[in-house]
């Protein structure tokens, strides 16, 4: 019974609290709408101001070209009549076809709308429904369905913006409602048509309507615009060609298209059954009957050179960075009546066409049967433009073809001015005055790392023979000593090359030998060489000036940026070391032709895959690169990019006046120094040499470094007390801890190994067993060179071992009574024909001799085999060799006695 009165009372109660609690919340609900409407006007006034200043200016999309549907054209300087004369049209392209409004089918439109954007007659761009759906959906975590409407799409495709920030999401909006305004719902629709992907490499439905089924969009049937125009929503997903497992896709996907435009009563209930009962039949599938088989496949293109390619490819960039997609800009330049002015020098591009056409100027064929390739490009070096390029050998074969010139490729040595020395001349890390060791800069996995283009090493190398033969480890030596981030960053931000990565910092010579991850292109390389013929003075290429619209309007000022890259000083010192390069001897002799001033470098990669040549006139600037398509060895010791510079340049300078570069020494100091060791010619040196340095940069001390040293030839080692007198030679060697040689060169060689040719290796084999030289460690002995031997180098030897005691005392000839002339003869040498002759006392006279020569003291005959032989002459074969082993490769050196 409690129980039965209590129960009411409870129930009472809690109703009184529920009723509270239920005030409690309506007034914790309106305390909260009111803060949320105050809040959102706030916020709305932040947003519309945020809309106004931070959005407005990118809120306007330019379709206007679209609708235009002009041709473009590539104009190009007549300079002979100082006139922009036309060098072609521009207009359609492989792989799109645009379509008129009219020329679409009404139920294709009716397709597109039904499932991508069913209220689009009716919203203003934006179809607020689904996008309030598709925030809440967004919001509580769900997927969030595509609310984008055909407007937004289209938006999408021309300005290439795909990523999803709130940001963009909110200007994708705004931009629809201002594109709605703008243009009209069929120009909407056609310009979407045209513009979208639709898989398989087809952009616009005439291009799919053509992939897929093999038709004009005129002739589609019902069913087969529902299959292309389900697939713009996923072209990989809804491919019906790719595979079985998509073509499912793209029929479940076809169906609910149809399902949509039955639906929305715009197919009949007969028409979306015949529909759905089609039978549909692609392009490549067996029953499909290819209708088109003697119609030619419409190429479209008329761009007919690697130069009008480059320049399309270079707009195309230019309107990409004003924010069109790529599809987008290059529909612009189809359809957009543009009026591109283009820098190409005809004469040019028609010389460099006929040399490439030529496949006998490339005459070389890989292991695999491939054919050798090449791209070149040239720069004008007065107006910094590209003026011609080649970008393959051989007849063209169609639009768009890969290029060589504008594609990166391993480049080897021709980097080395632009990452080495360029820099080290410009930190004054080296002079033209620098001496440099020809020597391994360390031990890489068991063997002499970097090694020589050329066998073995030359020890102390001027920087202008490091440079003509091209040494990688003086190239080495200067970039460690430079630092490879200040190598880095010159060849990036002084000379434009936008193709390193940050790895190419790291790896081992990358950057100083040319093993760089990506390569560079011709253009690349061109551009930064064409620095030199302009006084340190780097401009970005360029392949046009401007490009105009329809109306005259400049759409892209393609002014070049230019900035100094070096001190004139390093420019001078580089052009000098470059002009070597292409002198007799030189690396790049074979590009060289007369008649012309020019500097260059040659560059070949380690496994001889890659041949380069870069080279400049006051003129002209042009890189050149040879190589397979597929990286193989090129069998020859030619450079035949050096020679198709030579063809190529050749030409392109006739009947040109041969003038010097503009670049000069003014400011230098002329310092006369020695070859061995970069200081003051002293009078003990060598070899020396004239060259410009940069003031401050001169050395200031006197060469000392030469002393003299008693070899024995035949032990090929410092003499020691018991070598004999004609075995001895006194050679100048090189003392680098002599006082100013240490004070002012600051180098001295850590041997590795002592290194030596397979003829040293014999001939200094006592010394080897010896235990006085080291060898390798495999054993293989490797070639190196010393002009003048390093006195260190020469202490380590030890000294001669064939001589350590004192020789023999010789016993006396006996007399032997049958030679007349033996000195040892009791009454010394006598005439046999002399009646008075004792021995002809004795008998006959052996055979009737010559009158002796007067002009012989000892008395010889002249003409007469000698019975005995001559005395014994010192071994000659030693000296010559040691002659030879210590002026290697410098006939010319004469040495100075003191
Ligand atoms: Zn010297
Ligand atoms: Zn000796």
């Amino acid at each position: 019974m409690e129980g039965s009165r209590t129960a009411p009372a409870k129930r009472k109660k809690s109703r009184i609290t529920f009723g509270g609690i239920l005030l409690g919340i309506l007034k914790v609900i309106f305390t909260l709408l009111v803060i949320g409407l105050l809040t959102a006007g706030l916020f709305y006034r932040t947003f519309m101001r945020y809309v106004d200043t931070v959005l407005e200016p990118e809120m306007d999309v330019d379709a206007s070209a679209y609708v235009l549907k002009q041709s473009s054209v590539i104009y190009y300087e007549d300079k002979e009549n100082q006139r922009w004369a036309e060098l072609q049209k521009i207009h359609g392209s492989e792989n799109r076809t645009l379509v008129d409004y009219e020329d679409i089918p009404d139920h294709v439109v009716k397709a597109l709308i039904s499932i991508e954007d069913q209220r689009f007659y009716e919203h203003k761009g934006v179809d607020w429904k689904s996008t309030a759906a598709s925030v809440r959906d967004t919001l509580l975590g769900r997927n969030a369905r595509g609310a984008s409407t055909i407007t937004q799409q289209l938006i999408k495709n021309l300005t290439g913006e795909k990523q999803v920030t709130i940001r963009r999401k909110i200007l994708e909006i705004f931009r629809a409602l201002r594109f709605h305004e703008k243009y009209s719902e069929k120009e909407i629709l056609e310009m979407y048509f045209n513009l979208v992907y639709f898989g398989h490499n087809a952009y616009g439905i005439s291009a799919a309507a053509e992939t897929y089924f093999g038709k004009e969009v005129g002739d589609l049937t019902i069913a087969e615009g529902a299959a292309i125009v389900g697939i713009t929503q996923n072209p990989w997903q809804y491919d019906p060609l790719r595979s079985d497992w998509s073509r499912e896709q793209n029929r479940n996907r076809q169906l609910n298209v149809l399902y949509k435009m039955n639906e929305l009563g715009w197919i009949s209930d007969k028409q979306y059954a015949d529909a759905k009962k089609e039978k549909m039949v692609f392009v490549g599938d067996a029953d499909y009957v290819e209708t088109k088989a003697d119609e030619e496949s419409a190429s479209g293109s008329e761009l007919d050179s690697f130069f009008v390619e480059q320049v399309f490819r270079d707009v195309v960039a230019a309107l990409q960075e004003k924010g069109y997609s790529r599809t987008a800009a290059q529909d612009l330049l189809y359809t957009g009546g543009y009026q591109i002015y283009c820098t190409l020098d005809p004469r040019l591009q028609e010389i460099v066409e006929r040399v490439y056409a030529d496949r006998s100027n490339f005459d070389y064929t890989s292991e695999k049967g491939e054919k050798l390739q090449s791209g070149m490009t040239i720069i004008d070096n007065r107006t910094h433009n590209i003026v011609a390029i080649a970008g393959r050998v051989g007849e063209r074969q169609g639009a768009f073809e890969w290029s060589y010139a504008a594609s990166t490729s391993p480049c080897g040595s021709a980097i080395k001015p632009l990452s080495v020395y360029s820099p080290a001349l410009e930190a004054g890390v080296v002079t033209a005055a620098s001496v440099i060791d020809d020597y391994p800069v360390h031990k890489l996995n068991d063997s002499a790392w970097p090694v020589n283009a050329y066998s073995g090493y030359r020890g102390l190398l001027t920087i202008q023979d490091a440079l003509r033969i091209s040494s990688n480890t003086t190239a080495v030596r200067v970039f460690e000593q430079l630092t490879p981030a200040a190598s880095y960053t010159f060849m990036t931000e002084k000379l434009g090359f936008t193709s390193l990565v940050s790895d190419d910092i790291s790896a081992a010579g990358a950057l100083a030998l040319g093993g760089l991850t990506n390569g560079v292109s011709t253009i690349e390389m061109a551009a930064a060489y064409s620095t030199f013929a302009n006084n340190g003075v780097y401009t970005r290429p360029r392949t046009f000036v401007e490009v105009r619209d329809s109306y005259g309007n400049v759409v892209i000022d393609n002014k070049q940026d230019s900035w100094v890259a070096m001190k004139e000083s390093t420019v001078y010192t580089m052009t000098e070391l470059l002009r070597n390069v292409m002198k007799s001897g030189g690396t790049g002799a074979a590009a060289a032709f007369p008649g012309m001033t020019m500097a260059g470098k040659t560059g070949t990669t380690n496994s001889r895959r890659d041949r380069y040549f870069v080279g400049y006139t006051p003129y002209y600037t042009a890189a050149c690169w040879c190589g397979y398509p597929t990286p193989a060895r090129i069998n020859t010791n030619d450079n035949p990019a050096a020679i198709a510079w030579n063809k190529v340049m050749s030409q392109v300078h006739e009947g040109l006046e041969d003038v010097d570069f503009t670049t000069s020494a003014e400011g230098m100091v002329r310092v006369t120094v020695c070859n061995k060791t970069g200081l003051l010619a002293g009078s003990g040196c060598g070899a020396t040499r004239t060259v410009y340095v940069p003031q401050g940069l001169a050395p200031a001390m006197t060469c000392d470094a030469h002393v003299p040293v008693d070899f024995c030839t035949e032990g090929g080692a410092p003499a020691t007390e018991f070598c004999p007198e004609e075995l001895r030679d006194t050679h100048w060697a090189i003392d680098l801890s002599a006082p100013n040689t240490a004070a002012g060169f600051g180098y001295t060689r850590e041997h590795i190994w002592r290194s030596l040719s397979s003829e040293q290796y014999e001939r200094f084999s006592a010394m080897m067993e010896a235990g006085v030289i080291d060898l390798m460690p495999d054993g293989t002995p490797i070639y190196a060179s010393d002009s003048e031997y390093l006195l260190s180098d020469i202490e380590t030897m030890g000294t001669c071992v064939l001589h350590l005691t004192p020789p023999e005392e010789v016993p006396p000839d006996p007399f032997d009574p049958l030679n007349p002339l033996d000195p040892n003869a009791p009454f010394g040498p006598y005439d046999p024909a002399d009646p008075n002759n004792p021995v002809n006392w004795f008998g006959d006279p052996t055979p009737p001799l010559q009158p002796i020569d007067p002009n012989q003291p000892g008395g010889t005959q002249p003409g007469a085999e000698p019975e005995t032989p001559a005395p014994q002459q010192p071994d000659n074969s030693n000296a010559e060799y040691l002659d030879d082993y210590l002026h290697l490769n410098e006939p010319e050196q004469q040495q100075q006695q003191p």
